[in-house]
């Protein structure tokens, strides 16, 4: 358990850190196989973005057992103050999280009520930063798991659309985290999303073949069902941590959330192995993930 954790906010990081130099590059105009630099913000290679910046934070909130209002604290840190950043500079950030950082900012609205939860409010935003949350949901029933969920995107994400993303990505990472077959993944998360209750239904692809779609039909964009659909694809048609990164990467568009999430599902999956380790050895700031993580990935 210990071992996939580690694994899980590694590969992220590192995906994230492998799909930064790509980012918004349509399909096919690049190739990526290996951690380069440069590219879309012209930053060093190892530069992680947005992505990794909010996780780290869910992962501090978390080892210090703070409030919501604390985690939304470090998300207006970031956006106003270069917190947690890889070079002490907030270089990106996603247009929702950053206006739910104003409502917390200026508007002094408490956590629960920055988020935005319009039909346009449903980027990959929340998505990209409810891994860590896994620890907390593992053990509850079914409805408890949602109300955790439900109110960590809401911090910026309050569409159902965003709060069913991370839901069922979570559902994934739990399935992972005891070690369920991929060949049962989908059907097991469906299983328990049943049990749920809630519409599912403009998730319909990932539980009706997404498997054997053709790769064009396979959107890459910054939307969360889009993002949803390229990680899980990449994760269900790959099999090592490498290949299916560098896959989810190469698809284009938002390059850096897609590695990062497909990252962390084969992070879960295989633990932290030497393949990540490789990457993680030059991630920028790095003593100041380890010292995040370690404590994370330790203390249960
Ligand atoms: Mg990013």
């Amino acid at each position: 358990m210990i071992n996939q954790l580690k694994g899980m906010i590694y590969g992220f990081i590192v995906g994230d850190a492998l799909g930064v130099p790509v980012e918004f590059k349509p399909r096919g105009t690049f190739e990526v196989n290996d951690m380069i630099g440069y590219g879309t913000y012209d930053l060093p290679p190892g530069t992680w973005s947005d992505d990794s910046s909010l996780l780290l934070c869910t992962i501090e909130h978390m080892n210090e057992n703070s409030t919501l209002d604390d985690l939304m604290q470090k998300f207006a840190d970031f956006d106003y103050r270069n917190y947690m950043t890889p070079f002490g500079e907030t270089f990106d950030i996603g247009i929702t999280t950053h206006e739910a950082c104003q409502n917390f900012e200026y508007l002094k609205r408490s956590a629960t009520d920055c988020g935005l939860s319009g039909e346009y409010d449903n980027g990959n935003g929340s998505l990209m930063r409810i891994a860590p949350i896994v620890k907390k949901t593992l053990d509850l029933p079914i409805e408890d798991k949602y109300r955790v969920v439900s109110d960590y995107s809401k911090l910026t994400h309050g569409h159902e659309r965003s709060i069913m993303g991370c839901m069922i990505y979570i559902l994934v990472l739990e399935a992972l985290l005891s070690n369920i077959y991929k060949s049962d993944l989908i059907n097991h998360v469906q299983i328990q999303l049943e049990e749920l209750g809630k519409d599912y239904s403009d998730y319909y692809r990932i539980f009706n073949g997404l498997k054997i779609l053709h790769i064009d039909e396979i959107r890459s964009t910054g939307y969360v069902v889009d993002t949803l659909e390229a990680v899980l694809y990449c994760y269900l048609n790959h099999e090592t941590y490498q290949e299916g990164v560098f896959a989810a990467i190469n698809l284009g568009g938002d390059t850096d959330t897609i590695g990062a999430l497909t990252g962390a599902l084969f992070g879960v999956t295989s633990g932290y192995i030497a393949e990540i380790d490789k990457y993680k050895s030059r991630l920028a700031n790095l003593e100041k993930i380890e010292s995040i993580v370690e404590w994370y990935s330790d203390k249960r």
